[in-house]
């Protein structure tokens, strides 16, 4: 009986201590007696909660820049100088790996970009040699790492099971290889699932339970936040609306099919459809800049991409019914103007009723901080569930 109730305190501790994480991640730094507000925990509980925060080295205290009248309160934040976490992207072209602190504040001196290798062994070597570039620099503790990938994410198996846009991640588990490498614990993320927790913890959808994220940028991914919850399905593999076909006999996808959505609706589409136009290949930036400054001499090639992008955003607000929609991607989302033309043609394609009832941005958040905001969701998840 006596240890049920021992039990019994410490996992309301760690609620207690979890419910200030996350007040702390959504208002920045907090005197305790704004947590005790915010928190709704009693002045006691708090004060209680914040020492041990700061004993496990989640959190740190400073001086308020600006002391309020009297005796000013010192601020808790999440702990940025005594801690870090690192991110790891990997996408097609370019992978990169980022050090930050807990706060998720991400820096480009503290960012190290590589092209992606072509053979899976390649990559890993250069990942740990980037990851244990950043760890030299870091005199605090690091509590993991994030690594951001593309592709279908089986929870159940632990591994990607399938990656249309970079094969040499099918059937791997680079967190796990990473991390048995680092001796640092690693968390495998869906890129898109860690654009959602990204966007929810340091972007426009703070205090947001039912969203959606459309990244459309290498290939097209679709996370949905329902109730707070990443939409998983089954499996995790939930949200492939990058593989609709939408033309039966179009461009063979890397899924191995024709004519699939992504292959129509994204900034790799318009980058395709450029090359041909020119008969040669040209990068990202390259083809944002020649659209920048010769748009007339692309009009056909934007507007077939503008078309799709905008039945791909009908798509997911009339399936989903969010209450934001998210894009993320640079050719598009990246313009205003070219933007602008995009949601011009959502209107034509999108229910009314359910379009009234969305707002649709572009992401503030990027992919960097989107794999350290997936180790923090899942440092905050470990320390203990979540009550609402
Ligand atoms: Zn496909």
């Amino acid at each position: 009986m006596q240890q049920s109730n021992r039990i019994e305190s410490t996992l309301l501790r760690r609620i207690n201590e979890r419910r200030l994480l996350e007040v702390i991640q959504q208002q920045g730094p907090s005197s305790r007696a704004m947590l005790t507000r915010v928190s709704g925990l009693t002045a006691p509980t708090v004060s209680k909660a914040v020492d041990s925060l700061l004993k496990r080295g989640l959190v740190e205290e400073l001086d308020p820049l600006e002391p309020a009248l009297g005796r000013p309160g010192r601020l808790v934040r999440m702990a940025a100088e005594s801690a870090a976490v690192l991110g790891v992207v990997i996408d097609a072209q370019n992978c990169c790996v980022v050090a930050a602190g807990l706060d998720g504040n991400v820096s480009e001196d503290q960012t190290r970009r590589f092209a992606t290798p072509t053979s899976y062994a390649e990559l890993l070597d250069a990942l740990e040699r980037q990851c244990r570039n950043l760890l030299d620099g870091i005199t605090g503790r690091v509590h993991g790492i994030g690594v951001s990938v593309p592709g279908l994410v089986n929870e159940r198996l632990s591994e990607i099971v399938f990656c249309p846009n970079l094969h040499l991640l099918d059937k791997r588990n680079p967190a796990h290889d990473l991390g048995q490498r680092l001796g640092v614990e690693c968390v495998l993320v869906q890129e898109t699932d860690a654009l959602c927790l990204s966007e929810r913890m340091y972007g426009d959808a703070r205090g947001l339970h039912d969203f959606a994220m459309l990244d459309v940028t290498t290939g097209l991914g679709l996370g949905v936040m329902s109730g707070g919850q990443v939409l998983a399905g089954h499996s995790g593999m939930a949200g492939e609306v990058g593989h609709i076909t939408v033309v039966p006999d179009g461009t063979r996808c890397g899924c191995g099919n024709r004519g699939c959505l992504e292959t129509l609706a994204t900034d790799t589409a318009l980058l395709r459809l450029l090359a041909e136009k020119l008969g040669r290949p040209l990068s990202l930036d390259e083809a944002a800049a020649l659209i920048g400054e010769r748009p007339g001499d692309f009009q056909h090639e934007i507007r077939t991409v503008t078309e799709y992008l905008a039945i791909a955003i009908a798509a997911v607000i009339n399936i989903f019914n969010p209450t934001t929609l998210f894009v993320h991607g640079m050719l598009f989302v990246g313009s205003e103007e070219r933007f602008a033309r995009v949601l011009e043609r959502v209107k034509q394609r999108t229910l009314t009723a359910s379009l009234a009832d969305c707002t649709i941005l572009a992401t503030r958040s990027s992919k960097r901080q989107a794999a350290i905001a997936g180790i923090m969701h899942h440092l905050t998840n470990t320390w203990a569930p979540s009550i609402r």
